[in-house]
């Protein structure tokens, strides 16, 4: 984790700061071996980012008269392995003898100084924030620790000199993760749902090339949903891949009323959804996409699943082309959630088309397993944004400063910045889709959640 250190003379509030930036969580590891009692270490949260924070206040107390001297030893010892150091004064107080000294020590270092003019809140550190500016590290980023007011301010100020280090980070947690998390090669859980006779048990049989589900009309009743683990042969490769299969309703006794199988076809998704990384959902060609159809589709995609759509029956489809563009459109339409959902023809009476699913199903897997490095993910966000800036509501513009990957399957999106409560939604939709083109996400459910500070 990068390192920051928290510089100053006494009772300007360092070790209140330190404590706010730890939270609850205090770990600290100051008697450790190897640690002096002079200083704290402790892991910081802050908006999105994570840091060691290291206090120096532990030698204060002793003898006054060697001060500015120890300090400055303190100082230098500890700013070797920093890498920002916040200096703070006491707004309240305004710049004392004491902190110009410091002052003077710190500009000759090359680690970045962000300078903090603490007990800011309300107006009583006006002055002291004025003040400031004369040590020469421009700006003081004006926070109160104790009320905790000023964090974003700081937020922002550090961001800059910590955003390398963050990705870096991060890139090496995601690395020695990812084996772990995903491994292509594993059992593809792969769930068949539909409505009714639109072809569910017919296409598991002919996926297995044997009977062993009942189909037509006279098939049993269960209510339960059938997992079969099967093998599928790659006809390019000739790779072997382990899928398993479930069927919810395939089994279900058809003389039902027709109406409660509609309902029931919807809970079966459900169901399935439950079990699977990948849903197929089947239209009947001799159907077309039916109102259910979008809401059995919906829920897959809210519920984060990766969806295909494979239209069946597509031997006795009528105006293929026009059927098939047909259903595009109503998708694109219907489904606003994801744009370009994989939409596929299939027979399951014939075969056709059964093999492109089953690649289609494991390349979306891929996809919606996915992560991309944080500075990868922030190169990109930096184009998306100067090639169009986000607007300025009232004329204050909104700040996105950063964005990370937090989770996969599905892929989750945490985007950092100020007056995110602000974005609209069609900037929003904009920074998605371009997860989703350029990113290698298409037609991926994706989750961006914005964090502000409060
Ligand atoms: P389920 O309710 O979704 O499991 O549907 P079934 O598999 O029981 O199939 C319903 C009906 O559609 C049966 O009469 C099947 O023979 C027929 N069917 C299924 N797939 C195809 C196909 O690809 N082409 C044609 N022409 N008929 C099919």
């Amino acid at each position: 984790l990068p390192q920051v250190i928290i510089i100053g003379r006494p009772n300007v509030g360092k070790s209140t700061l330190f404590n706010r930036l730890v939270g609850k969580k205090l770990a600290l590891v100051d008697d450790q071996p190897g640690v002096t009692r002079d200083r704290r270490f402790g892991e910081a949260h802050l908006l999105g980012l994570d840091f060691t924070i290291v206090d120096t206040a532990g030698w204060e107390d002793e003898d006054a008269a060697s001060l500015p001297g120890r300090m400055r030893q303190q100082t230098e010892a500890s700013l070797k392995g920093a890498d920002v150091a916040l200096f703070v004064i006491d707004a309240r107080a305004g710049i004392t003898p004491l902190d110009e000294e410091i002052a003077r020590y710190l500009r000759t270092s090359t680690v970045p100084i962000v300078l903090l003019a603490n007990k800011a809140e309300g107006r009583s550190g006006d002055p002291g924030i004025y003040e400031a500016f004369s040590l020469g590290f421009g700006e003081p980023v004006a926070l109160s620790a104790e009320h905790g007011q000023g964090m974003a301010d700081l937020f922002e100020a550090l961001l800059p000199h910590l955003d390398d280090k963050q990705a870096e980070h991060e890139a090496e947690v995601e690395a020695s993760q990812e084996e772990e998390d995903y491994d292509p090669q594993a059992i593809l859980k792969l769930a068949i749902v539909g409505r009714p006779n639109a072809g569910k048990s017919t296409l598991i049989n002919a996926l297995l090339r044997e009977d062993r589900l009942l189909t037509g009309p006279e098939a049993g009743i269960t209510r339960d949903s059938i997992a079969v683990d099967w093998t599928w042969t790659d006809p390019k490769t000739k790779a072997e891949r382990p899928v398993r299969l479930i069927d919810t309703a395939g089994m279900r006794k058809k003389a039902q009323v027709v109406d409660k199988l509609e309902k029931l076809s919807v809970a079966d998704a459900r169901h399935a959804i439950d079990f699977a990384e990948v849903v197929v959902l089947l239209l009947d060609a001799t159907r077309g996409l039916e109102h259910q159809d979008l809401k059995i589709a919906s829920l897959v995609l809210e519920e984060g699943r990766a969806l295909i759509i494979a239209i069946n029956k597509w031997d006795v489809a009528e105006d293929a082309s026009g059927l098939f563009n047909g259903v595009r459109a109503a998708l694109d339409e219907g489904l606003a959630q994801v744009r370009g959902v994989p939409l596929l023809s299939v027979s399951a009476r014939t075969g056709k088309g059964l093999d492109t699913m089953i690649q289609a199903a494991f390349d979306i897997r891929d996809a919606w397993s996915k992560r991309v490095p944080t500075a990868a993910l922030n190169r990109w966000f930096d184009d998306a944004l100067a090639a169009n800036p986000p607007p300025a509501p009232g004329g204050r513009r909104i700040k996105l400063r950063y964005i990370t990957q937090a989770k996969t399957r599905p892929p989750g999106f945490v985007l950092f910045g100020t007056r995110l409560d602000m974005l609209p939604e069609s900037y929003r939709r904009y920074l998605v889709n371009g997860i989703r083109r350029e990113l290698g996400f298409e037609a991926v459910p994706i989750r961006l959640t914005l964090r502000s500070p409060k």
